[in-house]
């Protein structure tokens, strides 16, 4: 399969007056032609600093990509100028960002602000435009486009304002598309519209899809693969069925575990503690204070990669083909 994404080893930091904070530490992975990756994980894991470092909207400063590589198509972002940043944003790679409401401008019609990024990089007549724009909005599933067009944003729902957003990010034809949190400001039935949308659009343009999610529900029903982020750092990969069916990581089990699923019975069980101050993170694995299982090797030495299956790895010791051996000789906690 053709990669149109890598990222290697990104590590990005925050300055502040109390400070560095080490947000994304050392983050791996990759995203396939037409495929659909969830980053998942809880608030302030890096997840979104992840896919904002994509875009280049790291505020600098006090942010920083301070390391690493970020290859789209073979080109590496980190190191090309803004000017040619400029022309790669919103045409090959869209965003689509939480809130569809602070996401449009209120001042300007839907049509304007629909229009507006397909005349600002293609030399496009208005009326080319305007045909793009009704096409968009049919796709997206906005009934009477011709009269919607001329409308402003307070004149529509959450979810039909969520779709304008989509279709604003799809209008340039991106090959990758970078959702974070989609569905999050949307009520629940509106979101299964919206995740529908999605496969839609996918199965009609084969753009590439970045979802960005502590929403474990709205994984299961679109991604093709998961990484499961904690503490600034990609601790569990796999496919679908792989994260779902066989998780190893115990920050993932925990996940699973801590929300409702039809096809498990039992209570919730949530995890215990709150993730670790990324002004200075452990030097071992950052989940070691949450962790049952946690042996002092943890606490002090980064499991390193383990490759459960072509599509699985997970980085925890328990892994680790010397987990017996350190089992039976540290200290369990
Ligand atoms: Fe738990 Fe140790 Fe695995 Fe971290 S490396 S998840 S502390 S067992």
């Amino acid at each position: 399969m053709e990669k149109i994404l890598e990222v290697e080893n990104l590590h990005v930091t925050f300055s502040t007056y109390g400070g560095t904070v080490k947000a994304v530490r050392g983050v791996n992975f990759y995203l396939n032609k037409g495929e659909t990756l969830a980053i998942v994980g809880e608030s302030g894991c890096g997840k979104s600093v992840t896919s904002n470092a994509i875009m280049r909207l790291i505020p600098d400063p006090p942010g920083k990509i301070s390391n690493g590589r970020i290859l789209f198509k073979g080109q590496d972002l980190t190191r090309i100028g803004e000017k040619r940043m400029r022309s790669i944003r919103g045409v090959d790679i869209s965003m689509i960002f939480q809130d569809p409401m602070t996401a449009l401008n209120p001042t300007l019609t839907i049509g304007t602000q629909l229009m507006e990024g397909l005349r600002d990089h293609y030399k496009v007549s208005a009326q080319e435009a305007k045909k793009k724009a009704l096409e968009m909005m049919t796709l997206v599933g906005i009934p009477n486009p011709e009269e919607r067009l001329k409308q402003y944003p307070h004149q529509f729902s959450g979810g039909m304002r969520q779709r304008i957003v989509i279709a604003i990010a799809l209008i340039c034809e991106p090959e990758l598309l970078i959702a974070d949190e989609p569905t999050t400001a949307l009520d629940v039935t509106i979101q299964a519209q919206i995740l529908e949308l999605f496969e839609k659009i996918q199965e009609a343009t084969g753009v590439s899809i970045i979802l960005i999610t502590h929403d474990l529900g709205v994984v299961a029903k679109i991604a093709d693969r998961i990484a499961v982020m904690y503490a600034g750092k990609i601790i569990e990969t796999g496919t679908k069925r792989d994260i779902f069916y066989r998780p190893e990581h115990p920050y993932t089990k925990g996940l699973l575990h801590s929300v409702p699923r039809l096809d498990v019975k039992g209570d919730l069980i949530p995890i215990n503690g709150t993730p670790p101050d990324l002004f200075s993170p452990p030097k071992g694995c950052a989940f070691t204070a949450r962790c049952p299982f946690a042996m002092e090797v943890c606490d002090k030495v980064y499991p390193k990669e383990s490759k459960l299956t072509d599509t699985h790895r997970v980085d925890c010791w328990l892994q680790d083909e010397r987990a017996e051996q350190l089992m039976a000789t540290t200290a369990l906690k």
